[in-house]
């Protein structure tokens, strides 16, 4: 699937100096120390700016029709493309108050605890009875959600049921859905949004998530967690502000940023140096669902992507929209890390030189098609 390239340049936008650059604190993008302009979207301050300056008027157009109107959007994309953080960042830039995101895999896990405790299980139970519409009796699909390991499927229109309460709880707020039954046929595919569409008063849109798999794999691979507040960073793409150098090891390594956490190191999680080799499968089956959701008409879409081939990139987006890559050297006498910055380059899936973009010119996009697919 080729999803058109969006273009979040706007000339003569680019001339504002980063305060970063400026002030010299911690390490200096190499954009701004090049250029001496643009946004330093990592600072959230100069992301507000960003997010004014490139989008100001589409803004003040969502957050007033939110003011009385809906939406329901269906993120739909890979495991790991970012579907979370780009539905999060459009609240929080729009209105967290009236957006809420929900994933169906935090539902299950919530329902699991349900489950527990008789009286919120009678509550549960209750409500899906109203619900559920389903060949397999509601008794045994219940039993199947009580019973099964990670390995085994919940039965499809019991997903339904529960994606419905949710929806219910959640009156006049606009929602973003992340995830749905992931091992489908094709015709339980398609029912699935048949039946949901249409199920509040307010716009359905999906939302078609493109990133290609080596952004992926080294999204898992250089991911560090901190042990301690669980914060999830990442070695190449989105260090914190204090890099360690561990003599013994030969390596580098990452300490929290969170004043509670004492600058404790961030690890890597088991299982993540194989990178996205483990869950192969399961992007080639995510890959053909989104395919699928394109198919299915009469529903309006927004297309995200993420990268963009590095011959196109002057021509619609800014420098300081590229996400980074950080490579370390460490300096044995002053016993110092020096941290060098610069543009980070993979090959799309069809091994076309690409840059990755940051969050925000993405979700400059979503705020746009946002504007468009609703008349604003
Ligand atoms: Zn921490």
């Amino acid at each position: 699937m080729r999803f058109p390239i969006f273009k979040t340049k706007i000339e003569g936008l680019d001339r504002k100096p980063s305060t970063r650059a400026k002030l010299g604190a911690g390490p200096v993008p190499y954009r701004n120390k090049v250029s001496g302009a643009g946004f330093n979207l990592i600072d959230p301050k100069e992301q507000k700016e960003y997010f004014q300056s490139k989008a100001g008027k589409e803004i003040e157009k969502l957050r007033e029709y939110l003011k009385e109107n809906s939406f329901i959007a269906y993120l739909l994309g890979k495991k790991n493309s970012g579907k979370g953080t780009y539905s999060k960042m459009f609240a929080e830039v729009i209105n967290p108050e009236r957006i809420d995101h929900f994933s169906i895999g935090d539902m299950v896990r919530e329902v699991d605890k349900e489950l527990e405790t008789p009286e919120r299980k009678k509550e549960l139970i209750n409500s899906l009875e109203k619900q559920y519409r389903g060949f397999l009796p509601l008794k045994e699909a219940i039993s199947a959600l009580e019973k099964r390991n990670t390995e085994t499927l919940l039965p499809t229109e019991l997903i339904l049921a529960l994606v419905k309460r949710e929806i219910a709880k959640r009156k006049k707020k606009t929602l973003f859905i992340d995830g749905f039954p992931r091992d489908l046929d094709q015709i339980s595919y398609s029912l699935f949004f048949r039946d949901l569409i249409g199920y509040r008063e307010d716009p359905d849109i999906f939302i078609l998530i493109d990133v290609p798999e080596a952004v992926i794999d080294e999204r898992i691979k250089w991911r560090r967690i901190c042990p301690l507040c669980n914060t999830s960073r990442n070695l190449k793409l989105l260090p914190t502000s204090k890099v360690g150098y561990d003599e013994t090891k030969k390596e580098f390594y990452l300490l929290c940023d969170n004043p509670q956490c004492k600058g404790v190191r961030l690890m890597p999680k088991e299982g993540d140096e194989k990178g996205i080799k483990p869950i192969k499968e399961r992007l080639k089956k995510d890959e053909k669902l989104t395919e699928q959701a394109n198919s299915l008409y009469g529903i309006p879409k927004v297309f995200l992507r993420n990268s963009l081939p590095v011959k196109d990139a002057k021509k619609f987006i800014d420098d300081y929209e590229i996400t980074p890559e950080y490579i370390y050297e460490w300096d044995e006498k002053e016993k110092i890390v020096k941290i060098i910055e610069k543009p980070w380059q993979v090959r799309d899936d069809e091994g076309i030189p690409s840059y990755s973009l940051l969050p925000p010119p993405v979700v400059v996009s979503l705020i746009k098609q946002m504007v468009e697919v609703l008349n604003l």
